[in-house]
Order: structure tokens, then sequence, then C-alpha cells
């Protein structure tokens, strides 16, 4: 079931769908993503497709997860990453390998403390979770080489955009019915930031955002 040639197959359509680093892909290969799985799923776990947690929410498609990391990678060699949506912790844990430290924020508390017992257990020291609403950002460790999202806002929340360190770098899907990736970066150390679409997603939607 979790044999190393069906993660092997796994890789060899991230590839043929278009991943090309091979650190990304190195990564992938390496982490045990039925561990993020209730165990009725875990025999699902090395398909391209994403899978539910649980609280109406998913593990994201490995394809989409490697994508996201492939593109911050791309622009920024990043060593701080804020992730908004822990969910099951995988994203978190593709980042923990490639990056110095990476914050995680998550609403759902049972995902959350369930994230965090995986990150125990497979022994992921360098990353900060906690329970929060992302569309703030996490003013208190801010700011962050990169900011990669898990879940569509409508609009980029310009708290997001203020918490990203000079070129930082900033992945998200955006919108409603129709969602597309958005990359987004900051020009050196100014107020100015320059967007790209990359290509349409189908996330979970970013709850809250009401001021606190
Ligand atoms: N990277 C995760 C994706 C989980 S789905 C994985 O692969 O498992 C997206 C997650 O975003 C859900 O767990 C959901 O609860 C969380 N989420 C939605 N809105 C949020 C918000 N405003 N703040 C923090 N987390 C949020």
């Amino acid at each position: 079931m979790t044999s190393q040639r069906t993660r092997e197959r796994l890789v060899q359509r991230l590839v043929e769908q278009g991943i090309s680093n091979q650190q990304v892909l190195g990564v992938m290969r390496m982490i045990p993503r039925h561990l993020f799985l209730d165990e009725a799923l875990a025999h699902r776990a090395y398909e391209d497709t994403a899978l539910p947690i649980g609280y109406s929410q998913t593990l994201s498609q490995p394809y989409i997860v490697a994508r996201m990391t492939e593109i911050l990678l791309s622009v920024i060699k990043p060593k701080r990453v804020l992730e908004i949506g822990t969910g099951s912790g995988f994203q978190t844990a593709v980042l923990a390998q490639l990056v110095s430290r990476v914050y995680s924020v998550e609403r759902i508390e049972p995902l959350l403390s369930k994230a965090q017992q995986r990150f125990r257990e497979l022994g992921l020291r360098n990353i900060t979770a906690d329970l929060s609403d992302g569309h703030f950002g996490w003013p208190r460790h801010a700011p962050f080489d990169g900011i990669i999202s898990c879940a569509a806002p409508q609009q980029i929340p310009p708290q997001l955009l203020a918490q990203l360190a000079p070129d930082g770098a900033l992945v998200i899907p955006v919108g409603g019915d129709l969602q597309e990736l958005c990359l987004v970066q900051r020009r050196g150390d100014s107020e100015e930031f320059v967007e790209q679409r990359i290509e349409p997603v189908k996330f979970v939607p970013l709850l809250g955002g009401v001021s606190r």
C-alpha cells in the first residue's frame, strides 16, 4: 500500500504534469502522505487527488501541493514561510523539509491538534502552528519570505501583503466558484506588488475575515 513503488508512480505523475523542481519532487517522494489521513482513507494516499480530512475540509491534491511549493521556490529562496490552513499538515510538512521555519495557522482546532501530533511523530521541529484566522496573517512572526494559502479568499487580504519581507512572495488561490492561483511578489522593500495569474484551481474557501 505505501510501497516505494506506489510513491514512485505518484512522483512520475507529478513530473508528467510539469513539476520539475528536483528538491520538491524529492520531498514528495519522501513524505509519508498516508500518515496525514485517517486510517480508512490511507490506502488512497498516493492517488493524485484531494481527499477528505473531516469538517468539510480536504487534504490538497499532491499536484497542487507540489505546484504551489515549486512556484514559491522559483521566485525566492525562502527561509521563513507562513502557511494559511494547516489542515492535515501535509503541505506544512513538505515546506518544513525545504525552508528553515514554517509558521502555520488553522481555524479548526481538532484539525490543528491532529496535525501537530503528526509533526511530533515525524520529528518535524521547525514548525510553529496555532489556531487563528489566516486573513490576518500572523503579525507576531512577520515578516515572511513566503506565504502560501491553502484556502481561497474572494480577494487577497491586504494584511498578507503587508507581512511579506522585501522581495517576498505570496502564492494564493483567489475567487469563489471560479478560482485562480495567483503569485504576488513584493518589489524589493517597496509597497509595490506584482501579481501573476498562474492557473485555474479549486480550493476550499478561506472562511472568517471579519475584523476582530
Ligand atoms: N494544506 C492542507 C489544506 C487543508 S484545506 C492540507 O493539505 O491538508 C484548507 C484548510 O484551511 C482547512 O483546514 C480549513 O479549515 C483552513 N481554513 C479555512 N479558512 C481559514 C482561515 N480563515 N484561517 C485559517 N485556516 C483556514
